[in-house]
């Protein structure tokens, strides 16, 4: 069977068709945002179209309102015309239409700078970020693949016990993000610019601060100002223009469009049913969701067209495996692993969470696998400190050691959807992977174009053998002792 798959997934891959079709057309997939919705009846109608069984588009918890951006223009009028590239952080307004105004420089920190701002704000773009570094050491470098030494390291290294970490007290005179905003908008900015970008050309920007606690709302969206990031060359020059006392003149134009009702977001779930143990189960997953400014490519795009490889692979060798492998496509990763909580929580369980419990599909699964570092190639598998499941992974590895797949590390990866399972106590792993070159995930400048072929096919093929192994085997993969 490794045989089939690997014949399959090297000769005939259809990963980078895949990764082409979602990041040139469908594009961006901000959870609850018109492009995701979109974006996850096309993901149904694919999967549908792969084979895969009990397609759903399954929603989880009250997410709040969608939002969009339609449109940015972004120009330097004075002291000399420049076109400048920004992007609108996620869940702030658009702009009063096509606005000219001048530019100024606020450093505000503590409570008691408000006084020095107020009533000196009104119709002006302030640019409240200090000028941002660009990182040459990496322009000049670049990003080595993961060396045979970098990987010894991992394998050798100990989890060792950590300390508690000191007590944080927030200093009381110190201004929240939040805080910030809600002045500006009181006092009638124009506009907030902001470059926290360390990268040549690369807009950095997330979420507006506060999203969190007030669960996306359309209020407080529209209590906001609006606020661009702009990249570091573009900010950069406006800010030294400005520290030398000249007069800057900007013109924007941002347009958003932000849903009245709260919404629920949603998973993408879908199946190759299993045979005679159908009702246990192996998963393996990506998020489907990213940030805003690009198609994200590398983040999380890879991942998703790697797991649809994964499973177009298994449908075309004829697997018929004797575990349920079962797909997921998560929403809300970005702001939190929002999705595969959620469904870990509402299908197996958590026997930490006596309100909870576990369910009767607890003790029947058998393991998670993710893909969300990136679009390198897998060079291991970390085992979220599982020493029982070390000689399983090895003996499933070793068909691959001819791509440089060979490292298990105990330590424990974090950051993405696997740590839902891990969390539960149940088995949730994310692959090792190397680091490759030119994709920038999280900003406006991770495109199809810097994605390399052979990783995506490599992945999808250790993938889909890793599930099928999976699947097939006597036991179920072991689980850690539960603390
Ligand atoms: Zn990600």
């Amino acid at each position: 069977m490794v045989a089939r798959i690997r014949e399959e997934g090297l000769q005939r891959s259809r990963v980078m068709d895949t990764l082409s079709y979602m990041t040139d057309v469908l594009g961006a997939r901000l959870t609850l945002s018109g492009d995701m919705k979109r974006a996850q009846a096309w993901l149904k109608a694919e999967m549908e179209r792969t084979g895969l069984a009990n397609v759903v588009i399954e929603p989880f918890m009250d997410y709040g309102t969608t939002w969009d951006n339609e449109y940015v223009s972004l120009h330097m009028l004075a002291p000399d015309y420049q076109p400048m590239v920004g992007y609108p952080l996620a869940h702030t307004p658009g702009t009063a239409g096509r606005v000219t105004a001048r530019a100024v420089i606020v450093d505000m920190q503590a409570k008691a700078d408000l006084a020095k701002y107020r009533g000196t704000l009104k119709g002006l773009a302030v640019l409240v970020t200090p000028p941002a570094a660009i990182d040459v050491a990496a322009l000049a470098l670049g990003v080595p693949r993961r060396s045979d030494d970098e990987l010894k390291a991992l394998e050798e290294t100990v989890i060792t016990p950590s300390r508690a970490a000191p007590r944080t007290v927030p200093n009381p005179d110190v201004l929240k993000p939040e805080e910030k905003l809600a002045f500006y908008k009181a006092e009638g900015v124009a506009v907030v610019f902001q470059c926290e970008s360390g990268w040549i050309g690369a807009v950095r920007g997330f979420s507006r601060p506060g999203t969190r606690d007030d669960k996306w709302s359309r209020e407080a969206t529209l209590a906001s100002p609006p606020v661009v990031a702009v990249t570091p060359e573009h900010y950069n020059r406006m800010y030294r223009i400005l520290t030398r006392e000249i007069p800057v003149t900007v013109e924007v134009e941002v347009r958003n469009r932000i849903g009245q009702a709260v919404e629920q977001a949603a998973n993408v779930i879908g199946e190759i049913p299993g045979t005679d143990l159908k009702d246990e189960v192996v998963m393996m997953g990506a998020h489907f969701d990213t940030w805003h400014a690009s198609p994200n490519a590398s983040d999380n795009t890879s991942g998703v067209a790697v797991m649809l490889e994964a499973a177009r692979i298994l449908k075309a060798v004829g697997a018929k495996p004797r575990r349920t492998i079962r797909l997921a496509f998560w929403a809300g990763e970005e702001q939190g692993l929002h999705g595969s909580r959620e469904y870990v929580l509402k299908h197996f369980g958590n026997p930490k969470d006596k309100a909870a419990g576990v369910t009767p599909g607890y003790d029947r699964f058998s393991v998670y696998f993710n893909q969300d570092y990136g679009a390198g190639q897998y060079r291991g598998i970390a085992l979220q400190g599982n020493e029982r499941a070390r000689q399983t992974f090895a003996a499933w590895m070793a068909p691959f050691h001819d791509f440089g797949m060979r490292t298990i590390a105990i330590q424990s990866l974090g950051s993405t959807d696997h740590v839902s399972f891990d969390n539960a106590g149940l088995p949730g792993f994310q692959f090792i992977q190397d680091r490759i070159p030119g994709t920038g995930g999280h900003t406006n400048l991770d495109f199809f174009d810097t994605i390399q072929a052979g990783d995506l096919m490599k992945n999808a093929v250790v993938m889909a053998s890793f599930a099928w192994h999976a699947a097939m085997s006597d036991e179920r993969v072991p689980r850690k002792t539960l603390r």
